[in-house]
């Protein structure tokens, strides 16, 4: 949502507050709505119409259509095209509403004067209760602010039905099967791919029989054959086949495997018994004590690791009770959609794997343990979905679409073969970009474009070989760092670089070292509270005001690359000072290494992130001492613009296709030609064709992307003229717009350029 859409939508909010709260009659206060919704939104018609029993929609209330029209007016579901929103439960966005199929003209209510139209379902819990509408005399398609706009509203107007104010709370109720409606909800994608269930809800039902006891010898007793008894079962479950193969999750479940046998927790939940519980009331309060610490921790990755306890708390809790209360014990459908608050990564294995088709998480980050395990079973993974587990119901059929974050409940049958016709089409771009795997990245005019991959997992290296990349343009340290629960020693970092150097099998990886500090923090690892954290003390800056941390860090890399290529970068470069000290560090532990006699690697290329744009006015003295650089654009950008990426009201607000970022990625590849210092970009961009399509047209040949894009950007390269291309921006140096985007997508399409955008 953009700024103008916040302050837009807020000044509305609070005039209908005001509407709602006056002490009118139902009517009044509803027309007065649509007077002043049409209002704000320059619209000459607004209309609500409500959901009643039967599936009927009912004009409740117009500003601008004939007000006799108000309780006369109904329509089916899937009739006109108020009904067809709320059939679909999506917005219908026309800019000539007669003329599309579904238009039913009712000569009541007199709109056959106005062309555009915007309709949006009015939802709640899952459910359409209305539709909402504004027309325009003239004909206009609405902005994408003034659907959302449209949409908060919505919102408020779904309490307000809810509330039963305007018909009664029975008529709410939906009739048997088929009143229950299709909702689309939205989140962020943790792992991609598309799949089609049934919704299993995981909803952990613990209940403690008994909270006090009065013989604590029989209680030690019981809590030592549960905790003996869900050991063993743990074990079992980690060995199933589907998880066999090395990787971060091995690491994750490991780390799991070691928090059930912490001496710690076993200790406090002893002393409770001590104290006069239950064996299940002694786990039950050590687990609320542990939710009241962590409640007070802020730090996202920390506060993961909460899921961990809580899974292992249900799970000692069902080994005393001999009852397994999750719905992983019941009989499960063939496709099952897990659906849950949030899990632990055994949780998920509770669930057969072979009939998990994906994950659905009302929280959910792509670190998340359960994230991981998820991903070593390859199915789609959706997660922050608001008001998850209320707006689905067990057994739903859902489609999970982890590629665009998007999950659809109860489906009609329109989406439904919608969806399988997307996963039919997807397949063959994808058979297509298999067969493109091993040809070369060389234009029509023989430019050669390295495609290589970003990383943070082992698991992701595989994608080397899967999706034919030249190497691993940026590997963030850091995500490994983050899955642990303590810090990794030098020897633990050795086998994890060297297990990344075997699996490249002589692939180039670039490793960036740890990029954390700010808001990217390590669970054990105290951290300061900062205003802005991304400006803030992270990366190289902490690097160097404790070297220890990265000095262990390149021991490590340098031992394990032991005869080999070893590329490492310094993320967040400021000044070429900084690059100096970090580059002075490398040559010591190299020295060091000499010493103790270890075969060092075969050669050592070093190279520095360009993130912080102050660093641009000292390319000439950093050029020099830079065996390569690499753009890191995400960060670039957010520093160029004065622009929080992470902050959707203004992270979509500028383009990277402006000129003044173009201008900056042309001298940059202009200054690192000319001192001959290799140049990649390894940020978000590298991975969007259009973009792609952008920078192999000012220069840049060697790119780095999530795994899924190299099929799309390979058939971009092998399809553009990346000379005529070159000429084209030329000429768009002094152009003042504040976007280039359609013009360069105009040239894709003049010439015949495949940029197919989506993966
Ligand atoms: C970047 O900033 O562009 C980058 C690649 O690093 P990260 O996204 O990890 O900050
Ligand atoms: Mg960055």
């Amino acid at each position: 949502m953009t700024t103008a859409t916040v302050s837009g939508s807020r000044r509305v909010l609070r005039r209908m507050r005001s509407i709602m709260a006056a002490s009118l009659p139902v009517q009044s206060r509803l027309d007065e709505l649509v007077r002043v919704i049409a209002g704000e939104m320059v619209a000459e018609v607004c209309s609500i119409y409500v959901m009643r029993a039967g599936e009927v929609l009912e004009l409740f209330a117009t500003e601008g259509l004939n007000p006799d029209a108000v309780h006369q007016t109904r329509l089916r579901v899937g009739e006109g095209l108020v009904g067809t929103v709320a059939m679909n439960a999506l917005p219908l966005n026309l800019p000539d509403a007669q003329a599309h199929p579904k238009f039913a003209y009712r000569p009541e209510t007199g709109e056959e004067i106005y062309h555009s139209l915007l309709g949006v379902p009015i939802l709640r819990g899952g459910r359409v209760r209305g539709v909402l509408v504004i027309q325009n005399r003239t004909q206009r398609l609405y902005s994408e602010e003034e659907v959302e706009t449209l949409e908060v509203i919505a919102v408020v107007l779904a309490e307000l039905i809810h509330g039963g104010d305007l018909i009664d709370r029975s008529e709410q109720v939906p009739a048997q099967g088929n009143a229950i409606l299709p909702v689309r909800l939205t989140g962020i994608s943790i792992n991609e791919g598309i799949a089609i269930g049934e919704a299993v809800l995981h909803v952990p039902r613990v209940s403690i029989p008994q909270m006090f006891a009065d013989d604590p010898a029989s209680e030690h007793a019981r809590l030592a054959h549960a905790v003996a008894r869900m050991h063993r079962a743990i074990d079992d479950l980690f060995a199933s086949s589907e998880l066999s193969a090395g990787g971060e999750h091995r690491e994750v479940l490991e780390t799991y495997r070691s928090i059930a046998e912490d001496k710690g927790w076993m200790r406090r939940i002893a002393e409770a018994i001590d104290g006069g519980l239950t064996a299940e009331g002694a786990v039950q309060k050590v687990l609320d004590d542990t939710r009241t610490r962590m409640s007070a921790v802020s730090d996202p990755y920390l506060r993961e690791r909460l899921y961990d306890w809580e899974d292992l708390a249900n799970r000692l809790l069902q080994h005393l009770s001999g009852e397994n209360r999750t719905a992983a014990s019941e009989e499960l459908p063939n496709d099952v959609v897990l659906i849950a608050r949030n899990m632990g990564p055994a949780e998920l294995l509770d669930y057969e794997p072979r009939r998990l088709r994906a994950l659905v998480l009302e929280e959910g980050t792509p670190t998340s343990h359960v994230a991981i395990v998820a991903r070593a079973l390859d199915i789609p993974v959706v997660g922050q979905v608001e008001s998850l587990l209320n707006r689905i119901d067990p057994n739903d059929p859902v489609i999970v679409d982890g590629s665009n974050a998007l999950v659809y409940v109860r489906a009609g049958d329109d989406i439904h073969q919608m969806v399988v016709e997307n996963i039919r089409l997807r397949d063959q771009r994808r058979a297509r970009y298999r067969a493109m795997r091993s040809l070369p990245a060389v234009s029509r005019d023989g430019a050669t474009v390295s495609l290589n991959l970003n990383a943070g997992l082992l698991m992701d290296l595989h994608n080397l070989e899967a999706f034919g990349a030249e190497g691993v343009g940026l590997y963030r340290t850091e995500v490994p760092f983050m899955l642990r629960s303590e810090l990794p020693d030098v020897a633990n970092q050795t086998d994890l670089y060297r297990g990344i150097l075997d699996q490249a099998g002589g692939r180039p990886v670039k490793f960036r070292t740890l990029d954390v500090g700010g808001d990217k923090r390590l669970p054990y690892m105290r951290a300061n509270v900062e205003e802005n954290p991304a400006m803030g003390w992270r990366a190289i800056r902490m690097g160097l005001d404790r070297p220890s941390l990265l000095r262990q860090q390149l021991r490590a890399l340098i031992a394990a690359a032991q005869g080999r290529e070893l590329h490492v970068m310094f993320p967040m470069v400021t000044e070429v000072a900084e690059f100096a000290a970090a580059r002075a560090l490398i040559d010591r532990e190299l020295a060091h290494a000499g010493a103790r006699g270890q075969t060092p690697p075969s050669r050592v290329h070093v190279g520095a992130m360009l993130e912080v744009p102050g660093l641009i006015w000292q390319l000439d003295m950093l050029l020099p001492q830079l065996d390569f650089l690499s753009i890191g654009s995400n960060d670039l950008f957010q520093f160029l613009f004065a622009s929080d990426r992470g902050n959707p009201l203004v992270a979509g607000r500028y383009d990277p296709l402006s000129p003044a970022v173009l201008a900056v990625l042309r001298m940059l590849v202009e200054r690192c030609g000319k001192a001959g210092v290799p140049v990649s970009l390894c940020g978000e961009m590298a991975g969007r064709p259009l973009e792609a399509m952008t920078l192999v047209g000012l220069g840049l040949r060697e790119l780095s992307m999530p795994p899924s894009m190299l099929g799309p950007v390979k058939a971009m390269v092998r399809s553009l003229d990346a000379g005529a291309l070159r000429a084209y921006l030329d000429t768009l140096t002094e152009v003042p717009d504040r976007s280039l985007r359609e013009r360069l997508r105009s040239f894709a399409r003049d010439h015949g350029v495949v940029v197919e955008d989506f993966r």
